[in-house]
């Protein structure tokens, strides 16, 4: 396994639109499972591909607790069937946001339709801080990042501060 570099704002690759996966062969295996070392890593809680540069649907995620067992759960073209009525609400941060957290209301449950590992397809109803981690990773794939639940006055405030923080880390 490897770790890989993860993209931060405003790389622009963060906006791209990801496409299914269409076949689950080692490549894309390797791919997850060097994502979950990433992940662990950094420490977060969900990495999705694009945030390693990989435009394909494929999110990673462990939400255990630390003093529980890994977790870790692969995700091949998730897809939500059903949003719940009750919403929760979670202090987010973003693993290509570095040191930034945003409030954010979210449904507090979601039915989820997957492909795990094996290409077995599952139906999933996750509640709690997994259902707020899957619906964060499934706006990367997207190309949505928790800065636009901002207005955009302040999302663009957030951008020009990493701009700034970009040209002063490349001189
Ligand atoms: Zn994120």
């Amino acid at each position: 396994m490897a770790k890989l570099p993860i993209l931060t704002l405003p790389d622009p690759v963060l906006r791209k639109l990801s496409q299914p996966v269409e076949r689950i062969d080692a490549e894309v295996l390797r791919l997850a499972d060097d994502m979950l070392e990433t992940m662990y890593a950094a420490p977060g809680v969900g990495l999705a591909a694009i945030q390693v540069g990989v435009p394909r649907r494929l999110v990673v995620l462990d939400v255990a607790e630390d003093d529980e067992q890994p977790q870790p759960m692969t995700l091949i073209n998730p897809e939500i069937v059903a949003l719940g009525e009750l919403t929760r609400l979670h202090e987010e941060g973003c693993l290509s946001i570095p040191d930034f957290r945003l409030e954010i209301e979210r449904p507090a449950s979601v039915k989820l339709r997957y492909i795990d590992r094996t290409g077995e397809q599952h139906e999933l109803t996750a509640e709690g801080l997994l259902a707020t981690a899957i619906q964060h990773e499934i706006n990367h794939l997207d190309g949505k990042l928790i800065i636009d639940f901002l207005s955009p006055l302040k999302r663009d405030m957030v951008v020009r501060k990493f701009k700034k923080l970009a040209r002063t880390e490349s001189l």
